[in-house]
């Protein structure tokens, strides 16, 4: 005990709890602050102990249940309010959070997927997920196929074997941007029973009602649009179906996987203001997709709202908005060496990996390598742009001011 200490207790008569030392007094406080306090924000709730009345109360607790706590890793308040908010943004029953969106993938094929089982990709697929498949998931005897990014309804049925299990949608796919045909797919899976999951992570719950095209699990990289902060990682899986439900529970908690409330909250804040950041990176980004299509360096821009896009005709039928994600495909003249100086010469863009943050990114890809052999027809490199929060005629100005190094 500090010699400061002494004369405080001195000055107030001693109750019970002071007549312990203060090492335990300094954990069992008395002070309750009073109820009722309410605010916008919900609160954060910190536990990996949850505290029981009785050993009843304990003994009588089902983690399964959200009527109660049970442990950290179960839940809290903060991270059952996060759970249920995006629920309801995905028109979904049941809604688990996962530290990262690549532990959501990995979460869904680890809850359905057995030695033997056989999962359908589409080629453009999140790529550290098809990672997952071809290194860890082949490692336990579970194969996986690639199947076209615009495969029709009857490419992906010729691929469904006794064995397949799972079939992954990704709307649009990665880096290449191509709309698939998403109804197609999901009625022939369903056809053929077989469960559908989709990275919804672009249409962010707002642009995409996939659970009303038929698709039976919706993942989100919440790390993009929903934080909107880019300080934050975590991935959502969200269901209608409470068996499946119960499946995805069970591996989600033996597998251990949790988020912290700091980081639930700050998804929670983000959420208040998604739609309205959604439909500005909308609007900027297909101005300056449309901007770029009209520059002679340009090839191809890969925007699912742009016609001439591929899946442009399915992004039409199926989705309300777009995200401010899209490609750049230069013209196969200009060398890979200058599209990198291109992105380099960017000052508002900046280079790094993720999307859906405040501040504009520019990554170069080299998607011959990241493709089947002879699927890709460009030669021309490739830029992904990820339109943040900034005035987009400033973007436009630091595009063109980069663009004036390839001069062709
Ligand atoms: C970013 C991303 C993920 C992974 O999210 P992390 O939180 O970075 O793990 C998954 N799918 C898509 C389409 C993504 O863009």
């Amino acid at each position: 005990m500090s010699s400061q200490e002494q004369p405080r207790l001195d000055q107030n008569p001693p109750s019970a709890s002071q007549m312990q030392h203060l090492a335990t007094r300094l954990q069992h406080h008395p002070y309750q602050p009073p109820e009722g306090f309410s605010a916008v924000e919900p609160g954060v709730h910190h536990a990996s102990t949850v505290l029981f009345a009785n050993v009843a109360a304990m003994r009588a607790r089902d983690w399964r249940s959200k009527a109660g706590y049970t442990y950290g890793l179960h839940g809290t308040p903060t991270t059952f309010l996060l759970e249920e908010r995006l629920a309801s943004l995905d028109g979904a029953r049941h809604c688990l959070l996962c530290p990262s969106g690549l532990s959501a993938i990995t979460l869904i094929d680890q809850a359905l997927l057995v030695q033997g089982d056989h999962i359908l990709l589409p080629a453009n697929a999140y790529g550290p997920g098809r990672e997952f498949a071809e290194r860890l998931l082949a490692g336990w005897g579970i194969t996986h196929s690639l199947y076209g990014p615009l495969a029709t309804a009857e490419q992906l049925d010729a691929l469904i074997t006794p064995a397949t299990r799972l079939i992954w949608l990704e709307a649009p796919g990665s880096v290449t941007m191509e709309m698939p045909d998403l109804r197609g797919l999901a009625a022939a899976a369903k056809a053929r029973g077989v469960r559908t999951a989709i990275d919804a992570t672009w249409a962010a719950g707002i642009a995409l009602q996939p659970f009303d095209l038929g698709i039976d699990i919706v993942m989100q990289a919440l790390t993009k649009y929903q934080s909107g902060g880019a300080d934050v990682l975590m991935g959502s899986v969200s269901t209608r179906d409470d068996t499946l439900h119960e499946a995805l529970l069970f591996a989600h908690m033996r597998l251990g996987l949790g988020v912290c409330g700091d980081d639930a909250a700050k998804v929670l804040r983000g959420l208040h203001s998604l739609p309205l950041r959604y439909h500005a990176h909308d609007a900027a980004a297909r101005r300056i997709a449309t901007w770029l299509q009209a520059q002679p360096q340009v090839a191809q821009v890969l925007h699912p709202a742009l016609p001439g896009s591929p899946g442009h005709a399915f992004w039409a039928r199926d989705c309300s908005a777009a995200a401010g994600l899209f490609s750049v495909v230069f013209r196969d003249e200009i060398e890979a060496a200058q599209v990198d100086a291109f992105v380099e010469a960017l000052h508002l863009f900046k280079i790094g990996y993720s999307w859906g943050g405040p501040v504009s990114l520019a990554v170069p890809y080299d998607v011959q390598a990241m493709r089947p052999a002879g699927r890709w027809p460009h030669k021309g490199g490739l830029v992904r742009l990820a339109i943040g929060l900034e005035d987009a005629g400033d973007l436009i100005a630091d595009l063109k001011q980069a663009m004036q190094r390839l001069l062709i």
